[in-house]
């Protein structure tokens, strides 16, 4: 541990090479050399005063970038506008800059400034604050507010910091305390918006609708100015979250280093007897020994090399993994990987980020934990272990590599999983345009009804105000009033009660389960209570802040789990089983022998068992059954139907249906967050040779939130994009009969069983050459609304006696 740097430095093209060399056959699908990019400045706004310029001068920003004056002039001139670029890419800039101008040019201007946690709204309460601008007044306003700042923040405070949260249970309740803030107000700032998708999106964009609502009281109509990664569409997202027309700013002129970027695919290991299915099973050689290696050969190499690793225990195997393998090469050596994680102290972090910056460290392996609070930038080099979820996270990640001026290495490494497998295939889907948009669902009568009933107790609703809560919110206003929640009037929609409604925009499915440490009696959190019955059973694995606890009991009635501190060296797969029916279809297409729709349905689903599998191998250690009650979920699903005619023409044997099905379903799941920001977590699926409703072969696709999230609707408009990665991900998964990188799903219910992976493909086959066929030919979107009816099948045969397969 001496010397000062590590050794000689390598190009990243030639580590990468020699990485390479190293595997008798080529792991790597991709490389690609991400340029480095000088800035483009723009001049400052002339509208912007000297004094702010000197401020931001005085922080080292000289002038703007092109992309943070585009969005500051179309705010300040009054769009609403939303700034789409990169990880520090400077977006604070693009807000503060006209926020900032206005509030010094107009005393009487306010602004309130949106994070959806309270850590960001205090950086950005710091950030603000170290301008020294005269008369800014910037304060956070949140549930740690002590009660005697609250009335001053409310009086004198120009810049308020705060999280949806708090508008919802305090700023909008208390309006009326509000009011001269309100009235003034001149711009919204909604920084990170593409956190607020699925329900809890759903849920912001009523109560951003309310803000504007009470604004609107006063004659005010605030200019919302937004700030969002890099998504798909995020003009769409943004004007779903707000309600109104937003621009979007989406070329970044930001300078940054350059990088090359390897996507790595482990190799398949030969087939092996698996103890749990009696078919044969292959797998790839697990992403964290994959990942270990390549960490090891980089400290050999002498290079500073950090790996993002989902889980904590994951990043410990392959901090250990590494460990042992470089002190079986040079005794010690092993001394210079360590693995990071939550829960350090701030020393701890400093000293260890020390170490790996001066050299006495080569090797960290570490959760994401990282992203929070370390400040280490420059390595040689990124290894991430598995996609990260969303490009967002891929680039801040990979960020971590390049010092200035240099170039650096970062190599994704696929984890057994469609969606990998499809990205390291697919590269234009990481480097080019992104795809994956942030969805949510202002409509979902779950959200619209709890939310129209807090509008109603901060103001009567108008016929008017149907309009600004938009589709579905004359029906959950009617549904209110039959509840007994509003009275009627002349003049509007009353609320009856003298208490508020409680609403929890957070929580879903039901009451939230909180999770207990039974030894100290200590509140961990809290788990939805839909999620509950996969990650709190008895037995279960909890990951929570990077520290592993195991499920001691569940009490539904309780609505409580007790758990206590344990490592075991396996993780926890809840199985269940699922019906489904057809409630209502909302639309659809009709695409001669293949339908695609979209509608509400009714799932009954029962989680029976579990699986415990090993860690560090992914190797199935047993299976234990469970005794947890059925649950329904009303919810919005995609699906298509097939004749059996046409699969019989496309040469799927009948008794291949249900395997083909099956398998086409669980690799649709898996490829649904390329075009969505979800994760497959949030999504269910249901495959049958028969289902009683389409009286068809029919692969159900749904939402797994109560009233739907907007994912199955995502998947329905973007069908044949989102079917056709589908179909390649599997033809280009180089196994035979299918495996946890194609058509295999983790949380299958029927233990992967059956599944036909050649007849999937010849399904999705079916499914796009009938789909582009009835769009070339004109054939109606499928918007027509036609309630409850179903698809004519051109050429159903007769019915197949055949029981259906539900699965996930
Ligand atoms: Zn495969
Ligand atoms: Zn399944």
């Amino acid at each position: 541990m001496t010397d000062d740097r590590p050794g000689p430095r390598r190009a990243p093209g030639e580590l990468l090479r020699r990485l390479r060399l190293r595997h008798p056959t080529d792991p790597v699908t991709h490389v690609e050399r991400v340029p480095a990019r000088a800035g483009e400045p723009a001049p400052w706004p002339d509208w912007a005063p000297a004094e702010l310029r000197a401020a931001f001068a005085r922080r080292g920003v000289v002038a703007p970038w092109r992309h943070q004056g585009e969005a500051a002039e179309l705010a300040y001139a009054g769009q609403h506008v939303v700034v789409a670029t990169g990880t520090a890419s400077g977006k604070s800039l693009a807000y503060q800059l006209p926020a900032l101008s206005t509030l010094l040019t107009d005393p009487r201007a306010t602004v309130l400034y949106l994070a959806p946690t309270k850590a960001l709204a205090a950086d950005q309460l710091r950030a603000v604050a170290a301008l020294e601008l005269d008369g800014v007044r910037p304060a956070t306003y949140d549930g740690d507010t002590p009660r005697a700042e609250r009335e001053w923040i409310r009086r004198h405070a120009r810049f308020v910091l705060t999280n949806p949260d708090m508008l919802h249970h305090g700023i909008l309740p208390g309006h009326a305390h509000w009011s001269g803030f309100l009235r003034r107000l001149a711009y919204v700032v909604v920084d990170e918006c593409h956190t607020y998708r699925g329900v809890f999106g759903s849920h912001v964009a009523h109560v951003l609708r309310r803000l504007r609502r009470q604004c609107a009281r006063f004659g005010r109509t605030p200019v919302f100015l937004l700030a969002s990664a890099t998504s798909g569409d995020p003009a769409t997202a943004a004007g779903r979250l707000t309600g109104l027309p937003v621009t979007a700013v989406t070329e970044d002129a930001s300078p940054r280093g350059g990088v090359t970027f390897a996507l790595w695919e482990p190799p398949l290991l030969p087939p092996t007897d698996s103890s749990v299915d009696a078919d044969l099973v292959q797998v790839r050689r697990s992403a964290l020994r994959e990942t270990a290696d390549l960490l090891a050969d980089s400290v050999v190499e002498g290079v500073r090399t950090l790996a993002f690793v989902r889980s904590r225990k994951g990043a410990e195997v392959v901090a250990a993994t590494a460990r042992r393998s470089l002190d079986e090469a040079v005794p010690g050596l092993g001394g210079r990987v360590a693995a990071y994680r939550a829960g350090y102290l701030r020393e701890e972090r400093r000293e260890l980020e020390r170490a790996l910056l001066h050299g006495d460290l080569l090797g960290l392996a570490s959760t994401n934990a990282l992203e929070l609070g370390v400040d280490l930038v420059g390595l040689d080099a990124v290894l991430i272990c598995g996609w990260p979820g969303t490009r967002a996270s891929l680039w801040q990640q990979a960020g971590r590599a390049g010092r200035s001026g240099d170039e650096a290495l970062a190599v994704l490494v696929a984890r057994d999983d469609p969606l990998d497998t499809y990205l390291v295939h697919h590269p234009e889907a990481l480097f080019g345009r992104p795809v994956e948009a942030t969805v949510l669902d202002p409509a979902n009568p779950y959200v619209l009804a709890p939310q129209l009933a807090c509008a109603a107790h901060e103001a009567p609703l108008t016929p008017a105000d149907l309009d600004l809560f938009g589709d579905g919110a004359k029906e959950a206003v009617d549904s209110l009033v039959e509840a007994g929640a509003l009275r009627q009037r002349p003049t509007g929609w009353y609320w009856r009660h003298r208490e508020r409604p409680e609403v929890d925009l957070r929580g879903e499915g039901g009451a939230p389960v909180c999770v207990v440490e039974e030894s100290t009696g200590r509140l961990l959190g809290t788990v939805d209570g839909g999620s509950a019955h996969f990650l709190l059973h008895t037995g279960a694995v909890y990951l929570h802040q990077g520290v592993s606890y195991v499920v001691d009991s569940l009490d539904l009635a309780d609505g409580c789990a007790l758990v206590h501190t344990e490592e075991p060296d396996w993780s926890t797969h809840a199985r269940d089983v699922t019906s489904l029916s057809v409630a209502s279809v909302r639309s659809y297409t009709d695409a001669g022998p293949v339908g695609l729709f979209l509608g509400e349905v009714d799932v009954t689903s029962q989680v029976v068992s579990y699986q415990r599998r090993r860690i560090a191998t992914g190797e199935v250690i047993d299976t234990r059954p469970l005794d947890l009650p059925a649950r329904e979920l009303r919810t919005v699903a995609v699906w298509f139907t097939l004749s059996p005619g046409s699969l019989a023409r496309a040469g799927v044997e009948t008794a291949d249906v249900p395997g083909a099905l099956h398998a086409a379903e669980h690799a649709a799941i898996g490829l649904l967050p390329l075009m969505a920001t979800c994760d497959r977590w949030d999504i269910g699926g249901l495959s049958t040779a028969l289902h009683p409703d389409t009286e068809a072969p029919t692969v159900f696709v749904y939402d797994g939130h109560p009233g739907g999230a907007g994912f199955a609707e995502r998947a329905y408009g973007t069908a044949a994009a989102w079917l056709r990665a589908t179909r390649d991900a599997i033809v280009e998964c180089g196994c035979e009969t299918g495996c946890p990188s194609c058509v295999q799903s983790p949380k299958c219910g029927n233990g992967n069983n059956p599944l036909a992976k050649p007849e999937a493909v010849k399904v999705l086959d079916v499914v796009l050459t009938n789909l582009a066929a009835a769009t070339a030919g004109g054939a109606p979107p499928g918007d027509a609304a036609l309630p409850g009816a179903l698809p004519r099948q051109d050429d159903r045969a007769a019915a197949q006696p055949s029981t259906p397969a539900p699965s996930n």
